[in-house]
């Protein structure tokens, strides 16, 4: 179990990037889903003992981190957002020389730990070729690789499928999903359908807070009934910003289709529609950002969502 208290972090610029952060985290997947700018990084390199937090207290079964980081370190998994990748090393040689760094001192061992992360990331067949060659899908198993060198008990993936194809992400979400039941995993990512797909815990996290926690299930179901769809002409959008609560926008057939939360059917032409993870994420932006701008939860004419594909 991973214990965050009242964590907050503020940079040398004056810039609040955490703020008085609580969660607890058990084992199994657990998603950290939030906008670009929204402190994740921030709070995985706290966790990640490569930042020293403001204020605050983290635990990791028994370990004060922040007191014994090198505690934490030797059980820690860390995929950052941007693992620099060295050119023209092997994807062996590298993992060999990052098994060194972690402690796995042993000729044998290491040969039998590369060996094995390589099978598993399904490198092995390019293990001998430069991981600067690699496709970005591929260097986002080699990262995983890495992280799982000594069997971490504590595994951070920050942004891990940002950037990636569909077929790639699929690849490296499988892989995630295969990373044992008895550790904790935490994603970071602003990406819910990977949320969706692997966790089962999340949280949301705005601004440097976590403005909603808990299994993405028991999130879904307090929307349940309040979710209508319906298709909107384009043109017509900005003025049904202006009335309605609209939480997300995306196109369907080149025709926007918008989500609307409400606790009646709020005009004619909306259907009730089964909530998603999305919603909740969306609608939880969107109140957010209502507030901060209006301070009714219903603001006008900022969408919540990008109009997406
Ligand atoms: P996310 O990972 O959710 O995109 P970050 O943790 O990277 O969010 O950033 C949170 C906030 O902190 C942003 O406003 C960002 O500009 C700021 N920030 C991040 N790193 C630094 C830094 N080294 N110095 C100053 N501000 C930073």
């Amino acid at each position: 179990m991973l214990s965050i208290s009242g964590l907050s972090h503020t940079y040398p610029n004056g810039t609040r990037a955490l703020d008085d952060v609580t969660l607890e985290i058990p084992r199994g997947m657990f998603g950290l889903l939030g906008p670009n700018g929204a402190g994740k990084s921030s709070l995985m390199r706290c966790l990640a003992t490569l930042q020293v937090p403001s204020a605050g207290a983290i635990r990791f079964d028994g370990i004060d981190v922040l007191a014994e980081p090198e505690k934490l370190r030797a059980t820690l998994g860390y995929l950052p957002q941007d693992f620099g990748v060295y050119p023209r090393v092997s994807a062996w040689d590298m993992l060999d020389h990052l098994a060194v760094l972690k402690g796995v001192a042993g000729r044998g061992e290491r040969r039998e730990t590369v060996e094995a992360l390589l099978q598993q990331v399904n490198l092995w067949e390019v293990r001998k070729k430069a991981i600067a060659g690699f496709s970005g899908g591929m260097r986002q198993r080699f990262g995983i690789a890495q992280a799982l060198i000594a069997n971490p008990r504590l595994i951070i993936v920050d942004e891990p499928t940002a950037g990636l194809d569909p077929e790639e992400r699929n690849r490296f979400n499988n892989l995630l999903a295969e990373i044992g039941e008895n550790v904790v995993v935490i994603l970071s990512t602003h990406i819910v359908d990977d949320v969706t797909d692997l966790c089962s815990r999340m949280a949301i996290l705005v601004g440097g807070r976590i403005v909603r926690a808990g299994t993405p299930r028991a999130l879904i179901d307090e929307l349940r009934g309040r979710v209508w769809s319906a298709s909107v002409p384009k043109d017509e959008l900005p003025a049904l910003r202006e009335r309605l609560p609209v939480i997300a926008t995306r196109l369907r057939g080149g025709q926007p289709m918008v989500h609307v939360l409400a606790d009646a059917r709020p005009d004619t032409g909306f259907e009730p529609v089964e909530a998603g993870l999305e919603d909740v994420y969306f609608s939880t932006l969107h109140a957010h950002r209502s507030a901060g701008t209006h301070g009714n939860g219903h603001g006008a004419g900022q969408p919540a969502a990008a109009l997406a594909a």
